[in-house]
């Protein structure tokens, strides 16, 4: 085959020429020590509160955080299935669901060096990119926007994996950036946006707290100027809770400062990566022509704690953790393999961490880029069977139930629309297309056999 015979055969299979990379992304790990089996059945765990613990085994329980086993069972499948990634992410929430006065300053610095120990002794030579969670304090959401003894020990705790320098803006604000393994050309920014939740009494009123979007404009200015790529994780991401409707975590101001950041410096950003929510979606960002310009990549969460947040009916997860393939010359993201552990099943008979799914393989786009998410969405918007794929997928196989008219119109709109008014708009137009396309003609078509019956 001649060199030119090579490129073009390669060329229409759409063989990506550039260097495949991998990385792990893992969040929400919510351990809780006081899980125990031996106080069954009413007192198994403190994260349950007054709820009962149904099905508790050594993997956990769906009302309960990961006991011991569940993280050290999830740090073992990764080694299992990628022991040698590029790097690990790691978005934080590490302590359990649990009132104030159960946990203190001491207990969540414990239960941080905790699941630093356990990710070090897997993964002793991986650099490992970590964010704070708004459950990686005391008390819990109210991280501050200037320096901590929370943030010293922190950074003290990650300092093989932080530069100098990442220690220095980590102790005053908990974020930090470093070039991605040192390469030229190529930066992650790690965000504390736990200082744009609304839960977050110390950072209310604030105009830019402890000067990350100043820090961060700055950075990602330079960036472009040195013709960098960039990756950026966190943990609270912007936009609204697909499963609750109109529920945003940042407040109104910060939402529309972080989306107006990710707007002007789009070119440089080749991935969001953030946890949070537990569940397994994805927001979009479209600059102001709309096209697709960002998507922000919202991990599972290892814990399958069924959330308490009113509204919510059934709000669990099936542990589970991501594999990223990235190409290492663009950082274009590639492709994405999630895999799971069905709680369920590992209490009962064994404990068999499976691939749930890989996303060019499940919504037949080549890769993971802005355009292909775009066109991942508008899949899940138009078509019920990818509706229904992707539904089960966010809980992570959990919740197996149909998704429904004002569910599609939930994931949908929080999906593509971060902004607050734009959201409420895509709600309205959403129920519109409904009532035209669906509800409408049903109608029409009911009053007019009624009335053929009754002439
Ligand atoms: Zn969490
Ligand atoms: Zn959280």
């Amino acid at each position: 085959m001649s060199a030119l015979q090579f490129i073009i055969v390669f060329g229409l299979l759409g063989v990506s020429f550039g260097l495949s990379g991998r990385f792990w992304h893992i969040t929400d790990l919510h351990w809780d020590p006081t899980y125990d089996l031996n106080n069954k059945p009413n007192k198994v765990c403190a994260s349950s509160g007054n709820r009962p613990v149904g099905n508790a085994g050594t993997f956990g329980d769906y009302v309960c955080d990961s006991p011991w086993d569940l993280i050290s069972s999830s740090l073992s499948a990764m080694k299992a299935i990628s022991p040698a990634p590029d790097f690990i992410v790691w978005t934080g929430d590490d302590t359990p669901h649990v009132p104030n006065e159960q946990l203190g300053e001491e207990a969540v610095l414990g239960i941080i060096n905790n699941l630093t120990y356990i990710i070090k002794q897997l993964f002793p030579n991986t650099k490992v990119y970590s964010a704070l969670g708004n459950h990686d304090f005391h008390p819990k959401n109210q991280l501050p926007a200037a320096s901590h003894n929370i943030y010293n020990i922190t950074s003290e705790l990650w300092k093989d994996w932080l530069h100098l320098e990442s220690q220095e803006t980590f102790r005053q604000g908990g974020f930090y950036t470093e070039e991605l393994l040192n390469r030229t050309g190529y930066r992650m920014i790690v965000l504390n946006t736990n200082l744009y939740y609304d839960q977050n009494k110390e950072t209310k009123g604030v105009e830019d707290p402890a000067g990350q979007f100043a820090w961060a404009d700055h950075i990602l200015t330079e960036a472009a100027n040195k013709k960098e790529k960039v990756y950026i994780i966190g943990h609270v991401p912007p936009g609204f809770f697909e499963k609750k409707r109109s529920k945003p975590w940042f407040t109104a101001k910060f939402n529309q400062q972080y989306l107006k950041l990710i707007q002007k410096h789009h070119a440089v950003i080749l991935g969001q990566f953030f946890g949070h929510h537990h569940t397994d979606s994805f927001r979009m960002i479209y600059n102001s022509d709309g096209s697709p310009v960002s998507t922000i990549f919202l991990t599972p969460g290892v814990t399958p704690w069924k959330t308490t947040l009113p509204g919510v009916a059934d709000g669990a997860n099936n542990p589970g953790i991501r594999l990223f393939e990235y190409d290492t010359e663009t950082l274009l993201v590639k492709d994405m393999v999630t895999y799971y552990l069905n709680l369920t099943f590992a209490n009962k008979a064994q404990e068999r961490w499976e691939k749930e799914y890989r996303l060019t393989e499940s919504f037949r786009v080549s890769d993971a880029s802005p355009h292909s998410m775009h066109k991942v969405l508008e899949r899940i918007a138009n078509d019920n069977c990818y509706l229904q794929k992707y539904y089960e997928y966010n809980s992570v196989s959990y919740d197996l139930t149909e998704c429904n008219e004002d569910c599609r119109i939930d994931h949908v709109c929080a999906a593509r629309e971060v902004d607050f008014s734009r959201y409420e708009h895509c709600l309205e137009k959403e129920t519109a297309v409904f009532m035209c396309g669906g509800l409408l003609p049903f109608l029409s078509a009911l009053i007019s056999l009624v009335l053929t019956i009754h002439v």
